[in-house]
């Protein structure tokens, strides 16, 4: 109870009593009620800088830790989570075919964003689930696995999350950094990019909240010896066009291929720069361009699926909901925004999301955004086309959409990447 009382008037916890503290919760010793109250007055109280470093190592050593010293340059990505953010199926061979080491323990979706795992099940006879005998095998032979999140890593901190989620505690800057970054730490990369999404469809409404929650992890990365660059992008519209498993993969291939929507290739292209001059391994984003251009992350691509059991012959024919309906503009002008969260919320209707933990998914529905932020439309216009399995879904899906879309008369587009926090 001292830790508690020590919280509410405000002081700053040292590295012991945060050990005390998180490594008896994690032992069973200190109670749910206990932490459920410390983490409402972290929530009011907030915590020093060096304070929620240490948070995050006292969280990262309450389970295993990867060693990844073997490995040449190894990299990792985060997104604090967007919809229709595939980014990571695109980014991961690319940066393995310009010399990174790519091991990375991805998440399943859960609410309105998808997972990557998830999306990467799409393809058919892809095994997400690696023993880390495996993932390490890969790793040496092909520079990139990615896999589910273990339970052994950072056990703490899905402990903690499961109980910020029940008590109102989630939206807590020092909280959501240290959670994030105790699993990159475990993770074992030296050099780290983050993708801090601002904007509806984000847990960051304002550019400067996510400014402040990319500087945090940023010095969490120096204090803990890692190289750690934050790029903020804007979630004010889905990320490409696709949104839904196999669409998505079948969008993050044309992107391999060189083509793709000209947002996720910015995007991929900016974080790939970053982590690889971060890493040493290239001086310009126009060697990161040229090795999307010449096939290079696309035959990477192709060598990480086959490694995981994926059917590589199959990637041009996934199985996609046949069955569409368009969601239309009812004025016109210009498109100003899509409410991302909405369009992810729809998907999830239609049976691409889960509302609970374990609940299985269509990989095949899904929604195609037909507008871009800025672009011109008519009244009538198809926004968005659903594709849907026989109408399961559709009503909500298409309720849920009513009012996603703000059309104006003047034509006003945010950039993509908003800044870069190194
Ligand atoms: N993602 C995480 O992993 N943790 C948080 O607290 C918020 C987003």
């Amino acid at each position: 109870m001292d830790v508690i009382l020590a919280k509410r008037r405000g002081e700053a916890h040292d590295r012991a009593t945060l050990e005390g503290f998180i490594g008896g919760y994690v032992r069973g010793e200190v109670p749910d009620y206990q932490v459920a109250a410390w983490l409402m007055a972290v929530v009011w109280r907030g915590m020093t800088a060096r304070e929620t470093a240490d948070l995050t190592e006292v969280m990262a050593d309450s389970g295993e830790r990867l060693d990844l010293a073997e490995f040449a340059h190894p990299v990792d990505k985060h997104s604090t989570g967007g919809v229709g953010d595939k980014t990571t199926l695109v980014l991961a061979p690319l940066l393995a075919a310009l010399g990174a080491s790519v091991a990375k323990m991805s998440g399943r979706g859960l609410g309105h964003t998808g997972g990557t795992i998830d999306k990467l099940e799409a393809i058919p006879g892809f095994r997400a689930e690696l023993d880390q005998a495996d993932f390490f095998r890969q790793v040496r032979e092909v520079g990139v696995a990615v896999t589910g999140q273990t339970k052994a890593l950072a056990p703490a901190d899905g402990l903690l999350y499961a109980l910020r989620d029940a008590t109102g505690t989630v939206a807590s800057l020092p909280l959501i950094a240290s959670s994030i970054m105790s699993k990159k730490l475990a993770g074992g990369a030296r050099t780290i990019v983050l993708d801090v999404k601002v904007g509806h469809g984000a847990f960051m409404r304002t550019q400067d909240e996510a400014r402040g929650l990319a500087a945090a992890m940023v010095a969490i990365g120096a204090h803990a010896g890692r190289t750690v660059r934050a790029v903020l992008s804007n979630m004010d519209e889905p990320l490409g066009f696709a949104v839904g498993h196999a669409l998505e993969v079948r969008e993050a291939v044309a992107t391999l291929r060189g083509g793709g929507p000209p947002d996720l290739r910015e995007l991929v292209v900016a974080l790939a720069t970053e982590l690889l001059e971060a890493a040493g391994l290239v001086t310009d984003a126009d060697e990161v361009e040229v090795a999307l251009d010449d096939g290079r992350a696309l035959r990477r691509f192709e060598r990480w699926v086959a490694a995981q059991g994926g059917d590589v012959a199959r990637i041009d024919d996934l199985d996609v909901a046949p069955d569409t309906v368009d969601w239309r503009a009812d004025a016109s002008g210009f498109l100003a925004s899509l409410d991302a969260q909405r369009v992810g919320a729809a998907v999830g209707q239609l049976g691409g999301g889960r509302r609970q933990k374990g609940d299985a998914l269509d990989l095949g529905v899904g929604a195609v955004v037909r507008a871009k932020v800025g672009d011109p439309v008519n009244a009538g216009d198809a926004l968005v086309t659903l594709h849907h399995r026989g109408a399961a879904g559709l009503d909500a899906a298409l309720s849920t959409l009513e009012g996603a879309a703000v059309i104006s008369d003047r034509r006003e587009r945010r950039p993509l990447i908003l800044e870069v926090v190194r």
